[in-house]
């Protein structure tokens, strides 16, 4: 039993990180069916060994978690998930328990599209939009008002008066804005989003508005409860398409399983020309006077199923292989493929990871293969349509050479990747400086990739530090093909601001291996400066929550090379910023040591507030004590407010705080 015990408690262990990956940062660390994979694991051993269900375990309570950075509001009834359904089968099942807590009676069916977004509560006040908030861990979600109110088929009034009117539906992005979003990501170097619902998530859970705005998140509602009002699901969204809601065309009132199976085959039929993701059908009850007796569980209606569409996958004929070096000197394999029609857009190259993942695949040139979205982004090769009949095919065989340089290739001893480990690979040297100049490291505007090339090629930079350097070779680069006096001077003015970045921009921008931009940020966040860290002591580094061994070894070794140290010096001298910019602003005289408890809602994200505290010397609490200083307190702010006002705590308006900032900046 004790055995029994400890898998559970591991795989609860794996989940949980996996959910904290998926649901807290946007960004997974794992496929999505490698997750169900799991959680179906843990569901079986415990439908075996009922005793040990716990109330934390994922089987049982809805998977996000909220973010400090966003004020938090407790749901008038909980947003929960929905149970899955993976063939007919589970449909037949489904049906079967409906019919029985519905005593025979006569229920149909409703069956949309499950829209792969993020779901969200909108709530108005007399007709009025006061509240968009997202699911959370079910109980308690994210205020992310701000955010919603950028979105443009949102009504910000209606013609339903009601003192409380509460509708749900999805937040989410069309194909072709996933695309943009993710292509301008790739140009700026940043992390990939890995599918349509972390993009919208991550989206909706910027606290910077103006990115919100400028990505172009859209709603479709699907869930308006009012039993008092409205008797069935379908006439639910008859109604609040009528009052203005954008309601999606594709769901149907079907009038039983057999009707339910047909449409769900059919919505799959059109998935591809849907200017959306999908990633499966949703089937409800359509009745609402039997959900009480059918029942919830902590974690889902049992009234309404998810049936989830398998990923989408092509056949297609591989015409090329080719390698390429990255910046870390690692070796990629790509795919030329025959251009196929794959989930929206059209796919002609996949990646093909390493040279192992080929043989162990029997990749060959000239097969036809399964293509498929992995994270529905970067197209992979599955396998090989029926390998034995390509067999006479030339069997590809791994380069040994940099495909830039033509040095030697290694393979250290836990990986299974190719590296070029020549310092002055040409290649690895132009991609190192597209990384520096990249949006997440110095973002220095006007510096394309092409241009780097040509001043590398020109041999006018030959590494990060001369491109502090290139005012001086103003006649050079003028002499350069296309590039005019204006540009040169946008360009030398993008490099002198650049120098003033935080210093996490500059340590990113070093690309020392798994010291990414949120792991940079950590680093600065604790030492406080790159010279600080650079003397840091291992463990030191590997104390930082989220940092671990694995990056303070990397950090150490790339310490130990003399010519890093150098290259610190000289960036330094060129007057490139090295200190976290939290640190060095002024403080502000009336914010400098005192404490803030923020609640309500803020003409701006709740977080751009407390890093105006931060940066000039106040500290913002969770909860409000005698000791609290201030509150500061926006519109619709609840018990925070009643308990300041308890206990005496001076109580502050957005205004009266600006003041607060300003009433310094004159003395
Ligand atoms: P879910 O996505 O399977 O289904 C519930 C959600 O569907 C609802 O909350 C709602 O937001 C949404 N939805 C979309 N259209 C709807 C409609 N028409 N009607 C009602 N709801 C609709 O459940 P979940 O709990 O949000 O997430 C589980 C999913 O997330 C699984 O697919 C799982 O694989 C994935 N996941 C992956 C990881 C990972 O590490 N890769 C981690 C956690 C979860």
């Amino acid at each position: 039993m004790q055995n029994i015990k400890n898998k559970i408690n591991q795989i609860k262990e794996l989940l949980k990180s996996w959910e904290y990956a998926y649901y807290v940062l946007d960004d997974p660390i794992v496929e999505d069916s490698e997750y169900d994979f799991k959680l179906n694991e843990l569901k079986q051993l415990e439908l075996e060994y009922p005793e040990l269900i716990t109330a934390d375990s994922p089987t049982q309570r809805v998977g996000g978690q909220i973010s400090e950075n966003f004020e938090k509001y407790n749901h008038k009834f909980p947003m929960l998930s929905l149970d899955n359904a993976f063939n007919d089968n589970d449909l037949y099942d489904f049906d079967k328990t409906i019919k029985k807590e519905t005593i025979n009676e006569n229920y149909t069916y409703f069956v949309e599209p499950k829209i792969d977004g993020l779901s969200i509560s909108l709530i108005y006040q007399n007709g009025i939009f006061i509240k968009g908030v997202t699911r959370g861990n079910g109980i308690q979600g994210e205020d992310v008002t701000f955010n919603i109110k950028t979105i443009r088929s949102l009504p910000l009034s209606i013609n339903d008066k009601e003192d409380y009117f509460e509708v749900r539906g999805e937040v989410f992005l069309s194909k072709k804005e996933f695309q943009r979003i993710n292509d301008e990501r790739k140009k700026n170097n940043e992390e990939l989003f890995a599918n349509p619902r972390n993009a919208a998530a991550g989206t909706l859970r910027q606290l910077n508005s103006k990115i919100v705005a400028s990505r172009k998140l859209d709603v479709f509602l699907y869930y308006y409860l009012n039993r008092e009002k409205i008797k069935t699901h379908s006439d639910s969204l008859d109604y609040i398409k009528n009052i203005g809601f954008k309601v999606n065309p594709l769901g149907k009132l079907c009038k039983n399983i057999n009707e339910v199976i047909k449409h769900i085959s059919y919505i799959e039929s059109v998935r591809q020309d849907l200017d959306y993701e999908i990633d499966g059908a949703v089937v409800k009850v359509n009745e609402f006077k039997y959900y009480d007796d059918i029942g919830y569980t902590s974690k889902f209606p049992k009234w309404a199923t998810a049936y989830k569409y398998p990923a989408e996958v092509k056949i297609t004929n591989l015409k090329e292989i080719f390698a390429t070096v990255g910046r870390t000197g690692k070796i990629t394999y790509n795919a030329i493929l025959e251009p196929v029609s794959l989930a929206g857009t059209t796919v002609q190259a996949a990646t093909l990871h390493n040279a192992e993942y080929i043989f162990t695949k029997k990749i060959r040139v000239g097969a036809n293969v399964k293509v498929k979205k992995a994270g529905d982004i970067i197209p992979e090769i599955i396998e090989v349509v029926n390998d034995e009949i390509y067999s006479n095919l030339k069997t590809w065989e791994k380069i040994e050479q940099c495909p830039a340089c033509g040095s030697d290739l290694e393979i250290f001893s836990d990986e299974v990747d190719q590296y070029c480990i020549n310092f002055n690979c040409e290649r690895k040297i132009i991609k190192s400086l597209e990384h520096f100049v990249s949006r997440g490291a110095m973002n220095i505007e006007g510096m394309s990739i092409k241009i780097i090339e040509k001043l590398y090629e020109n041999k006018i930079i030959n590494n990060v530090t001369d491109i502090y350097n290139l005012k001086s070779k103003k006649n050079e680069i003028l002499s350069l093909e296309k590039t005019g006096e204006k540009s040169f001077s946008n360009l030398i003015n993008a490099i002198e601001e650049s120098k003033k970045n935080d210093a996490s921009k500059l340590l990113f921008g070093l690309g020392i291996r798994y010291v990414g931009s949120k792991t940079s940020k950590l680093l600065l966040d604790k030492f406080k400066s790159i010279q600080t860290l650079m003397s840091a002591d291992i463990t030191e580094i590997e104390s930082i929550h989220d940092v671990g061994p694995k990056v303070a070894k990397s950090i150490q070794d790339w310490k130990k090379i003399d010519s890093n140290i150098i290259l610190i010096q000289k960036l330094s001298e060129l007057g490139i910023n090295m200190n976290s910019l939290k640190q060095i602003v002024k403080e502000n005289k009336n914010i400098k040591d005192k404490s803030f408890v923020i609640t309500g809602t803020l003409s701006k994200p709740r977080n751009n507030f407390v890093e105006l505290i931060e940066i000039n010397g106040g500290k913002v609490l969770n909860s409000i004590s005698k000791i609290t200083n201030f509150l500061l307190a926006g519109d619709d702010a609840g018990s925070k407010l009643d308990k300041a006002k308890d206990l005496q705590v001076n109580i502050i308006n957005e205004l009266e705080f600006l003041q607060m900032l300003e009433g310094n900046n004159e003395n």
